[in-house]
Formats: C-alpha cells, sequence, structure tokens
C-alpha cells in the first residue's frame, strides 16, 4: 500500500465544513438521511450507466449497508453503488463546483440562521462531520476490474488524506469513528441499533434498495417457567422500499411526501407544494412533483442544471432530465415514470421524442394549474412563492407562446393602488375605471424611487 498524500481542501469546501461542524443545529441525526441518499444515488447511478456502459461491473444483489461496532463507537454505511476513482474522490468530496458558491459562504456569517441556507446549499457528505470526529471513505469504481480502490481519510480540519486501498467489490464504504452519545446536544447514541432503526424508518423508508443492518434480536422460548429468552442476532431489511410515487395519494402522508422532497432534491426544508398524479390515456405516466420553498442560490445562473429524475418500469433512465420541463420552470424537482418509453434512451431521443415532449406539455399544465390554485386560494403562500421564483415565471411569459395567457395571470406587480401588496393583471382590470383607456407603468431599481419619479 502505497503511503498516505496529505490535501488540502478547496476554501469553499472548508468555510463549508466549519459552519457544519460548529453548528448549533438540533437535528444532526440527518447526517444518516444524507449518507443513504448518497449511497442510493450511487445504486442508481451504477444501474443506469450499465444500460449502456460495457465496462460497468453489474450488480445483482444491489443494497445499503449499515453496520454498528459498540466497542470503537464505529457506523459503518456501504452501498453497492457507482464508487469512484481516486480523481473523482478529490473533484466530488473535495471541492465544491457550484457557480456563486463563494458569494453564498460569504453571506454566511454564523452557524444558527446560516443553518437554513446551508440546508437549502445541500451540505449532503459534509454532514457526517456535524456526529463524527473522523470519517473515512473507501470506494472502488464499477468499472475498476483489478480491486484497486482509493481511502480518503479527515478529521474535518482543512485537511485530507488519499491513499491506494482494496476492496472486494465496487461501491464505497463510509467509516464514521463518532463523537460520543449527547443527548441534550442532539446527539443521541447513533451505536444504538434501535436509534437507527427509527431513524431509517423516518426518513429513508422509500429508497429503492434494501438497506440492511445485523440486528439483536430477544425471542422468548419455551412456556411458564420454562420460558426464557434467547438472543439471536439477525439480518434484517429496515425500509419498505415502495417507491412513493407508485402508492396511492390516500396512503401517502405528508411526511412521507417530505421525506421524499429531501432525498430527491438535496434541500433540507420541506416543500411548499406537492403535485402527485396519474396520467391515463394516449400516453401513461406517472408524476410526482414539488415545488421548493426556496429558489437555489444559484437558480439565475445559466450553469444551473434543472430536470426531473425520469423512470422508466422501475429503472432510473436519466437523473436530470431538462428534457421534461420548460427552462423556466427548472425549480420544479421530482420523478416522472413512463412504461411508454424504451430503457435505453439517449440523450439524443430524449430531445426528440413525441412521449416526452407530450409530457412535457401535460406536465407544465398541471404545474401551472397548481400555481393558480395556491394564487387563488393562499395569496401570502403564493406571495412567498414568487418572491423567490418570480423572475423565472417571467421568462417564461416570453419564452412560452402556448402558455403565454396563463403565465401572464400568475404575475404580480407593484401598483399604486397598495403600497404594500402586489396585485395581478386580472386584479387591476377588475379596479379600472370604466372609461379607462390606458394603463400607465414603470420600470425601476426599487418601489422608493418610483414613487419620487416625477411621471408618477
Ligand atoms: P450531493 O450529493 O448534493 O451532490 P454531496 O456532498 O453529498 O453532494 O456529495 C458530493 C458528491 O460525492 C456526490 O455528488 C457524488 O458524486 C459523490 N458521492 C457522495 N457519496 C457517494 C457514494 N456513496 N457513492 C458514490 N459517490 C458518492
Amino acid at each position: 500500500m502505497s503511503t498516505a498524500q496529505s490535501f488540502e481542501f478547496q476554501a469553499e469546501t472548508r468555510r463549508l465544513m466549519e459552519l457544519v461542524i460548529h453548528s448549533v443545529y438540533s437535528q444532526k441525526e440527518v447526517f444518516l438521511r444524507e449518507l443513504i441518499s448518497n449511497a442510493s444515488d450511487a445504486i442508481d447511478k451504477r444501474r443506469f450507466l450499465a444500460l449502456t456502459d460495457k465496462n460497468i461491473i453489474p450488480e445483482e444483489d444491489n443494497h445499503i449497508r449499515i453496520e454498528i461496532d459498540k466497542a470503537t463507537r464505529r457506523l459503518t454505511i456501504s452501498d453497492t453503488g457507482i464508487g469512484m476513482s481516486r480523481e473523482e474522490v478529490i473533484q466530488n468530496i473535495g471541492t465544491i463546483a457550484r457557480s456563486g458558491t463563494r458569494e453564498l459562504l460569504e453571506k454566511l456569517k454564523n452557524s444558527k440562521e446560516s443553518f437554513d441556507l446551508i440546508g437549502q446549499f445541500g451540505v449532503g457528505f459534509y454532514s457526517a462531520f456535524m456526529v463524527a470526529d473522523k470519517v473515512t471513505l473507501i470506494t472502488r469504481r464499477a468499472d475498476e476490474k483489478e480491486g484497486k480502490a482509493t481511502r480518503w481519510v479527515s478529521t474535518g480540519e482543512g485537511t485530507y488524506t488519499i491513499e491506494d486501498d482494496t476492496r472486494p467489490t465496487p461501491g464505497t464504504t463510509i467509516i464514521l469513528d463518532l463523537k460520543p452519545a449527547d443527548k441534550e446536544n442532539g446527539l443521541p447514541d447513533f451505536c444504538d441499533e434501535f436509534e437507527i432503526e427509527m431513524l431509517v424508518k423516518k426518513y429513508s423508508d422509500f429508497i429503492a434498495y434494501p438497506i440492511r443492518m445485523k440486528k439483536t434480536v430477544h425471542k422468548t422460548v419455551g412456556e411458564g417457567k420454562n420460558a426464557k429468552t434467547e438472543e439471536t442476532v439477525e439480518d434484517v431489511t429496515l425500509n419498505s422500499m415502495k417507491p412513493l410515487w407508485t402508492r396511492s395519494k390516500n396512503e401517502i402522508k405528508d411526511e412521507d411526501y417530505n421525506e421524499f422532497y429531501k432525498h430527491i432534491a438535496h434541500d433540507w426544508e420541506d416543500p411548499l407544494k406537492v403535485i402527485h398524479y396519474r396520467a391515463e390515456g394516449r400516453i401513461e405516466y406517472t408524476a410526482l412533483l414539488y415545488i421548493p420553498r426556496r429558489a437555489p442560490f444559484d437558480l439565475y445562473f445559466s450553469s444551473f442544471k434543472g430536470g426531473l429524475q425520469l423512470y422508466v418500469k422501475k429503472v432510473m433512465v436519466a437523473e436530470r432530465a431538462e428534457e421534461l420541463l420548460p427552462r423556466y420552470l427548472r425549480f420544479v424537482r421530482g420523478v416522472v415514470e413512463s412504461a411508454d418509453l424504451p430503457l435505453n434512451i439517449s440523450r439524443e431521443l430524449l430531445q426528440q421524442d413525441r412521449h416526452i415532449s407530450a409530457i412535457r406539455k401535460g406536465l407544465t399544465s398541471k404545474i401551472l394549474a397548481a400555481l393558480s390554485e395556491l394564487l387563488e386560494k393562499d395569496r401570502e403562500g403564493y406571495s412567498k412563492f414568487y418572491r423567490e421564483f418570480g423572475p423565472a415565471l417571467k421568462e417564461g411569459s416570453a419564452t412560452d407562446f402556448e402558455n403565454k395567457e396563463k403565465i401572464a395571470s400568475l404575475l404580480l406587480f407593484a401598483s399604486s393602488f397598495d403600497k404594500e401588496k402586489t396585485t395581478t393583471l386580472g386584479e387591476y382590470v377588475g379596479r379600472m375605471k370604466p372609461d379607462q383607456k390606458y394603463i400607465y407603468y414603470l420600470t425601476g431599481d426599487s418601489r422608493s424611487a418610483l414613487d419620487s419619479s416625477p411621471h408618477t
């Protein structure tokens, strides 16, 4: 084995980790959701890459395993996913590539308030440092035939080490050297089987692959005076694995919808609105869509990637199919499943396929209808939505010719009628005097600047 090489985290990553480590965020338990979510994404990725890439070693028994070692206070989470090459570890775990990250992090002065923003940013893997003093990652890419793996170790203090290692099968193992349990400070004992089982049920029940753990089971054998308790260790699956969107709406609780959203959107906040429906007829599909509460900080960067997860017959065929939505609705997150598409759908096909354009049309009108309903029934909620996503909708009124009118009715404007509240075009027209012929408007940087304009 080679000797370990030491690296410094990129400045942005270091700052993010500092915030995570020193945060007083109370729900530290969400680290487990984040790591399981990454593991599940990695398995999805291996499955769909294997559809087109012969170098990817296929896996029959995809699963996630949790191991607890009470004596050493170690918690291990392994997956049979895509794994990472050495370069990918440095890229994915050592750096954050999103535009605008530095600006966002500069805004965050200290931990408490900033954590909302961090959550929305998606701390993901780094959340492990909320509960562990040391994190070790051993990973082997699914096209690595000789068993070569990479070991990454960090105590979260600005540096990490990397060295060559081996791993019998492709995938990733993450070992957490847990901090001492400290219930008052949001650190229950994550070495407790029952605690882990409860957390998996709470946050990760819908994960499509079995989450396995060896569990101590107490059984009573014999009867009456001869009855005694026997202790055995059983390998159990902790989650029900049922993809949420395939379940019927009336058996899904709000919490289920919310946790699934956090998994797919890498958001830490509940969504603003859920849209779940099945389309039947000429083209059949199921959609589970979410409108987030807050716009990602990079939504208006051209590098922002939107898109929905696309499934064909329970297999994910695209992680972020941008073709499923018009660009202006890139803030919508979710899943679409259809049996009417081929399993090995390519990028080109996604762009040209008639089914895809029919689905895009359907999704667009459902989303616009949901927004219209929100505007009608919950003005305050809608105004919040609009503060975050209004500019994106405006893009739509200029680019989506077919839905121009609908989108126009969803726009909000400041008006001279009410200094505090915004108005829709419909409301404005409703207030017009019978002989009013024109609508005058002004554009500018701020309300106060326009109020003092000589034109007003
Ligand atoms: P996110 O998941 O939001 O992209 P993370 O910080 O959680 O951000 O993870 C960063 C990247 O590291 C992921 O995008 C992925 O490429 C890689 N990664 C994390 N965990 C795993 C894993 N278990 N298997 C393979 N790759 C992983």
